[in-house]
């Protein structure tokens, strides 16, 4: 049972060719990972598969629970399921926390809750995640810290319950509180919904007590290999230099 088919995809950015030919192939209930060296183009797959507009898709398909996604608006993408985390800077001064999320589950069946109810909701979300319940009434992205921003990631996560979520972790380190949410977020959504989850990262910390069913290497944005979790200890240890041999060759 296939929730994410991606088959022959090229994607680019003003014209300059970024992801070539990349196939995956993600299973429901699965977790995969995508690593790669800085500049891969891992960012950027995740963008593609959202819909961001930044991006064009040259060639190929994204087929998402059986429906070509291809020509649909990120905000389309995200009502059939796909949730993309990314570090954007949001700040909206005046706007607390619970007002976003509360705007982002507007209109969607099942999610969309009034007052108390809505409160109660993000008040257990939070108790979850053993956030500070003052965080919900700060206002959203002032002065926000590395951690803080993913704890409004994981909230999202929490909320949507999406049947794909895409994380996209930073490259720079994350503090044990972040990581912590992290790890609490994922095992959380994990259970609540029986979530799939791609995880796009360098910080393999992350991935520590987390079952993982496929690790895919992008260089140079083409995906030189698939495999399991031992993939992770074998990039731990020895680095991208084999796999950017593979890339070259391919070229
Ligand atoms: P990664 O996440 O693996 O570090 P990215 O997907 O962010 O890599 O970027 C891959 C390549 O594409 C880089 O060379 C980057 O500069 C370029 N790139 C990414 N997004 C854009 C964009 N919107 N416009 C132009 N170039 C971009
Ligand atoms: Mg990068
Ligand atoms: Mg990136």
């Amino acid at each position: 049972d296939i929730l994410l088919s991606v088959q022959g995809l090229s994607a680019s950015a003003d014209g300059k060719p970024i992801l070539r030919d990349i196939s995956i192939d993600i299973p429901a209930g699965q977790t995969h990972v995508i690593m790669g060296p800085n500049g891969a183009g891992k960012s950027t797959f995740g963008h593609v598969v959202m819909g961001d507009p930044a991006y064009d898709v040259d060639e190929g398909s994204i087929v998402f629970a059986g429906n070509d996604i291809v020509d649909l608006s990120p905000d389309k993408r995200s009502r059939a399921g796909v949730f993309l985390s990314f570090q954007a800077p949001v700040e909206i001064p005046g706007v607390p926390v619970s007002s976003l999320l509360r705007a982002q589950t507007a209109g969607r069946e099942g999610i969309e809750m009034k007052g108390k109810r809505f409160r109660r909701r993000i008040a257990d979300l939070a108790e979850k995640l053993e956030m500070d319940p003052s965080y919900l009434e700060r206002e959203l992205g002032v002065g926000f810290s590395g951690g803080e921003k993913k704890k409004l990631e994981m909230l999202q996560l929490l909320l949507l319950e999406p049947r794909l979520a895409i994380l996209d972790e930073t490259d720079s380190g994350l503090d044990v509180d972040a990581l912590g949410v992290v790890s609490r977020g994922i095992r959380a959504y994990r259970e609540s919904c029986d979530g799939t989850l791609v995880i796009i990262t360098h910080n393999t910390r992350i991935l520590e007590n987390l079952s993982i069913d496929c690790v895919h290497v992008i260089v140079d944005g083409r995906l030189v290999e698939s495999g399991d979790a031992s993939l992770v200890e074998e990039i731990d240890r020895a680095g991208f230099e084999r796999f950017a041999r593979h890339a070259e060759e391919a070229a």
